[in-house]
C-alpha cells in the first residue's frame, strides 16, 4: 500500500482506484486516513432557521477552548462584534440584516413606538413588513477533501477517528500554507505567534463521549451534532416541512457529497443564497487539480529535456562540439 506524503497514512492506491484522491465522494474519510475501525462520522447539521442570535455557541467556545478575546469592537452597523471567523473566533455567529434601504445606504430598522408613558409599544403594523434578520453560526466545515490538511508539511493538521480536521498547535510550525488552501477562508494565523489555529470539533470533548460546547450551548437547536448520515437525513426532513410551511427560499448547504469538497462535516440549511451569509456558492478542493497539475509539469519538464538530447544529437552529427574558433592569421594587427 502507498501512503501519501501528507503525513496522513493515505492508502493512495484505494483512493487512486476509488478516483476519489482530492475529489468525489469520500464514505470513510476516517477509515481512509488510517484509523482501524473508526466509530462512525460525526459533524454539525447547523439550521439557521432558529437561531436567536443569542452568541451561546460563541461563547461557549471561548470559554472551553480558552481562545482568547479578540477585539470587541461593534461596528456600529451590525449587532455581529467578531466580523468572521478566525484564530481567535472558532465560532462566528453572523447578523444579515434584510430590508429596504435608507436614503444613507444602510437598512432601515422599524424602532417600537415607545407611546406617551415611555413603555414601548408594538411596532407600527406593516412597519418591518419588509424585514427580514437572517442569523446563522458559522464554523470550520470540517470537509471530506481538507486541502488545509492536504498541504500541511508537519502532519500538525489531521483526520481524526470521527472523520473531523483537527490542528493541533503544538506542531504547527506556522508556515501558512493551510490558510489560501481552504476555501472557505476558516483557518488563521494568529498575530501574535503565527500559528494557524480553527474548531476542532471538540476533539477532547467527542474523545471523552461527549458533545462540543458549542451544540451543548445552544438554547434552539439550531446548532445540532451526531452522525453525519443522521444529520442528513434530519435536515432533509426540516427543508422539506419549510417547504411546506412557504419558506420558500430554504435550502441545504454543504450537504451533498457530490459537491467540490466532497460535502461538509459541518452543513447548513440557509433561507437565502450563500453569498449573502458570506459562504462560496460552489466551493471546490483546492488540491483537487494538483495530480493534473504535476502532470503537466512532468511533461513540460520531459519535453525540455527532449529538447536539449536533440540538440546535442544534431551538434554531434554536424561535428558543431564546441564554440566555433576564428581561423589563424585573420584577427586585428
Ligand atoms: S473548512 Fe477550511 S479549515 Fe476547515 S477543514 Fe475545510 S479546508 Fe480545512
Ligand atoms: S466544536 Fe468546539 S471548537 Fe468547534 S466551534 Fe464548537 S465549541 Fe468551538
Ligand atoms: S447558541 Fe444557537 S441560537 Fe444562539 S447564536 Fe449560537 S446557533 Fe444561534
Amino acid at each position: 500500500m502507498t501512503v501519501d506524503g501528507t503525513g496522513n497514512g493515505r492508502p493512495l492506491d484505494a483512493l487512486r482506484a476509488a478516483g476519489n484522491l482530492f475529489g468525489g465522494p469520500e464514505p470513510d474519510p476516517a477509515g481512509d486516513a488510517g484509523h482501524p475501525d473508526p466509530p462512525g462520522r460525526v459533524g454539525f447539521f447547523t439550521d439557521t432557521s432558529v437561531c436567536i442570535g443569542c452568541k451561546a455557541c460563541e461563547v461557549a467556545c471561548k470559554e472551553w477552548n480558552a481562545i482568547p478575546e479578540d477585539g470587541l469592537a461593534l461596528s456600529g452597523m451590525s449587532y455581529d462584534n467578531t466580523g468572521a471567523l478566525g484564530a481567535s473566533t472558532w465560532r462566528h455567529v453572523a447578523f444579515i440584516e434584510q430590508g429596504p434601504p435608507a436614503p444613507d445606504g444602510r437598512t432601515e430598522l422599524p424602532l417600537a413606538d415607545t407611546g406617551s408613558g415611555g413603555t414601548p409599544d408594538a411596532a407600527p403594523a406593516g412597519a418591518g413588513g419588509d424585514l427580514r434578520w437572517l442569523m446563522s453560526s458559522d464554523v470550520c466545515k470540517h470537509c471530506t477533501h481538507a486541502a488545509c490538511l492536504d498541504v500541511c508539511p508537519t502532519g500538525s493538521l489531521f483526520r481524526t477517528e470521527f472523520g473531523t480536521v483537527v490542528v493541533q498547535e503544538d506542531i504547527c510550525n506556522g508556515c501558512g500554507y493551510c490558510v489560501p488552501a481552504c476555501p472557505y477562508g476558516v483557518i488563521e494565523q494568529r498575530p501574535s505567534d503565527g500559528r494557524a489555529f480553527k474548531c476542532t470539533l471538540c476533539y477532547d470533548r467527542l474523545s471523552a463521549g461527549q458533545e462540543p460546547a458549542c451544540a451543548k450551548a445552544c438554547p434552539t437547536e439550531s446548532i445540532q451534532f451526531g452522525p453525519l448520515d443522521e444529520l442528513r437525513e434530519r435536515a432533509a426532513v426540516r427543508v422539506d416541512q419549510l417547504h411546506r410551511a412557504g419558506v420558500e427560499g430554504a435550502r441545504l448547504y454543504g450537504h451533498d457529497p457530490e459537491d467540490g469538497v466532497g460535502g461538509d462535516g459541518a452543513f447548513f440549511l440557509l433561507l437565502d443564497e450563500p453569498e449573502v451569509y458570506g459562504l462560496p456558492p460552489d466551493p471546490v478542493v483546492t488540491t483537487r487539480d494538483l495530480p493534473a497539475m504535476w502532470r503537466h509539469a512532468s511533461y513540460a519538464a520531459l519535453s525540455l529535456l527532449g529538447s536539449f538530447a536533440l540538440s546535442f544529437a544534431l551538434d554531434a552529427v554536424t561535428g558543431k562540439t564546441g564554440p566555433t574558433r576564428r581561423p589563424a592569421g585573420r584577427g586585428r594587427s
